[in-house]
């Protein structure tokens, strides 16, 4: 790959998570007691921009905060993981995004959103930080701030020969084909994909045939579908045939943000490990995501490069 100042830019979501923990999840008008109380930035494209950069990679975030707490907070964090800043808006008067968390002992959850300064990232902030985009080898978008935001990032990406991974989280029914079409890679777990296709993925072979509508259907260019504990499929194009890749077996305590850890690893060995094939690369993410069930939290649950078995580097 050329020369880049950035391995990977992220234009995505900051959401303030507050966690709760209790024994299992409220059933609807069920109020219950929980254990545990947690406060912590997250938000999709904050955690996935947060996961790369503790490997390692050099990150750059575009989105929008509040000029709250929480605004400053995602600021110190972004800093702390050597985040480059300079597109992150401060927006006066507006809140940061939220995101309440329940996660039960089973490691089960269930979130609320509230966008706030998320929904105000425009077109124009893409393209104002259009230097920093071309000068990235890899752009990752999800699907928490306004679609014609994400669509524009990828839109600008892919015509700069930008490495584009796209994960449509939260997933929405009625995407324009464009969004399946540009990304080199669609990465969605079972429920997207479920919501996508119309298949319900519980198995391996579901997983295969939801990919082959992604493929021949929605015509994506590569896919991967992640299976939680069972790790993830990937199908490189139409014709090929999709692989299975396990993951390790592992106690998990908190499954939050398992996707984002998996995503910005991807987005690290891409960049930082381009000659591994991508099933190696799927090999070491799903281990990274397994790393990250086993503790609590979101983006305080991703390991440090320092952190990594050696196999992993
Ligand atoms: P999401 O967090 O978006 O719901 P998944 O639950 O599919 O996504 O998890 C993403 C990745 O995290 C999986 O592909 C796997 O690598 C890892 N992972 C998730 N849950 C577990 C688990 N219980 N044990 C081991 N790895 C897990």
């Amino acid at each position: 790959m050329p020369h880049s100042a950035h391995d990977i830019v992220v234009v995505g979501s900051c959401n303030t998570d507050f966690i709760s923990y209790a024994p299992h999840l409220p059933k609807e008008g069920e109020t219950l007691t929980g254990t545990k109380f947690e406060t912590g930035c997250g938000g999709k494209g904050a955690n996935q921009c947060v996961a790369a950069g503790k490997l390692g990679a050099k990150t750059a975030m575009i989105t929008k905060v509040g000029d709250d707490i929480f605004g400053s907070q995602f600021l110190e964090s972004f800093k702390a993981s050597k985040v480059k800043c300079d597109h992150v808006g401060v927006v006066n008067g507006v809140s940061t995004g939220v995101a309440a968390i329940s996660v039960a002992d089973d490691g089960a959850n269930c979130i609320i959103i509230v966008p706030g300064a998320n929904n105000l990232l425009t077109v124009e902030d893409v393209h104002g930080a259009g230097e920093t985009i071309k000068s990235s080898k890899v752009l990752v978008c999800q699907n928490e701030i306004s679609l014609d935001v994400t669509h524009a990032a990828l839109k600008f990406a892919h015509n700069h020969n930008v490495k584009c991974i796209f994960n449509p989280a939260p997933a929405q029914a009625d995407l324009q084909s464009d969004f399946f079409t540009i990304p080199d890679i669609f990465c969605v777990n079972e429920t997207e994909a479920e919501i996508m296709t119309g298949v319900t993925v519980n198995s391996l072979e579901s997983a295969y045939a939801a990919s082959k509508i992604l493929i021949e259907g929605k015509k994506c260019q590569s896919v991967i579908i992640t299976l939680g504990s069972n790790g993830c499929i990937y199908q490189a194009k139409k014709d090929d045939k999709p692989v299975h890749v396990p993951t390790a077996k592992v106690d998990a305590v908190d499954t939050t943000g398992a996707g984002d850890s998996f995503i910005g690893s991807l987005a690290f060995y891409i960049c930082k490990f381009p000659h591994l094939s991508m099933t190696e690369m799927l090999r070491r993410a799903n281990k990274i995501a397994a790393m990250s069930v086993t503790k609590r939290g979101t983006q305080i649950s991703f390991p440090t490069a320092a952190e990594l078995p050696v196999d992993l580097l």
